[in-house]
Parts: structure tokens; C-alpha cells; sequence
């Protein structure tokens, strides 16, 4: 059920809404009207964090485009900050859309994961290939119209 709560899209049961809501605890780094973002409580590596809308969506794509740039400048501020605060050596910005993808909370969220050298970490895997002819069908398949 959606309710308009604080001038924003809420799902009783969706556990992002319920933190940006007040009612679970997060450890909050940064939040303007539109963004919140906070530790990730099962970190992948040290200052793992989420960054999401307040407004719920599933997915970007039923996000508003105010909402995905407001989303895209936090995730800004949020790594800007990590530069001077961790002495991390790179980072990795994912989003799981999906189950596939490895989606578990369907409410659309960045994760910034913060990189160390020798962290253990490996998402280089490359399950599938493609031919230069399908490299070229594809491009024009999923070829934007503007
Ligand atoms: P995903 O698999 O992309 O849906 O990622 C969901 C992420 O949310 C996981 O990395 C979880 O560790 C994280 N998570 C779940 N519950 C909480 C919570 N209460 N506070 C902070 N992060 C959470
Ligand atoms: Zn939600």
C-alpha cells in the first residue's frame, strides 16, 4: 500500500521506506528532500553505502528524472567525501535491478562500495562474449532514440 507520508511515496512494507521514515534505525550519512544515505549493515568492504530516493521505486526506471539526478549528486557529495575520509584506492558504484541481478530490496538503491587494495573482492567475472556482428546488432538494438 502506498501512503503520502512527509511529502513523499511510502511502502508500509518496504524496509527502506521505514528508514527514511524514522522507524528503523540507519546509520545516516548524508540526506537532503529528496535523497538518504547510510551504511550498508552487511558491508561488502569498510564505509560500504546505500544511497536512495525517499520517494520509493523499484527501479530507475520508475524513478522521476529529478529524482535520478538528485540520487546521481548525493552518490557525488557521498564519494567526495569517502576520498578525504577513507584511504580507500577505488570504488565500485552497483545497482541490482531484479532478482537475476541479485535485487533483495525493491526499493532502487546505489550501492558505493569503497576498494582497498588486496580487499578479496572480485567482480571482473565474464560469463559471455560477443562476435563483432552481434557486438554490431546489438548497438543498434538498443540504439536511444533521442
Ligand atoms: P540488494 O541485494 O542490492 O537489494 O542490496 C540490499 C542491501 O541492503 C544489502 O547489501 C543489505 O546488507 C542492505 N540492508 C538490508 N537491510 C538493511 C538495513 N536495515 N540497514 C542498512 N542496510 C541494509
Ligand atoms: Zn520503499
Amino acid at each position: 500500500m502506498t501512503n503520502k507520508v512527509l511529502g513523499c511515496y511510502y511502502m508500509d512494507d518496504c524496509i527502506f521506506c521505514r528508514i527514511i521514515n524514522g522507524e528503523i534505525p540507519s546509520y545516516t550519512i548524508y540526506q537532503d528532500k529528496k535523497t538518504l544515505a547510510f551504511l550498508d549493515i552487511n558491508p561488502n568492504t569498510r564505509g560500504h553505502t546505500l544511497v536512495i530516493p525517499k520517494k520509493h521505486a523499484k527501479n530507475i526506471i520508475d524513478m522521476e528524472d529529478t529524482d535520478v539526478e538528485a540520487l546521481f549528486r548525493t552518490v557525488k557529495k557521498v564519494v567526495s567525501s569517502m576520498k578525504v575520509s577513507l584511504d580507500l584506492d577505488g570504488l565500485n558504484l552497483v545497482v541490482n535491478q531484479g532478482e537475476v541481478a541479485g535485487q533483495v530490496i525493491h526499493h532502487f538503491h546505489c550501492h558505493i562500495i569503497p576498494r582497498y587494495v588486496d580487499d578479496g573482492i572480485n567482480y571482473s567475472s565474464k560469463g559471455y562474449s560477443s562476435s563483432t556482428e552481434e557486438l554490431e546488432e546489438l548497438a543498434g538494438k538498443i540504439s536511444v532514440n533521442i
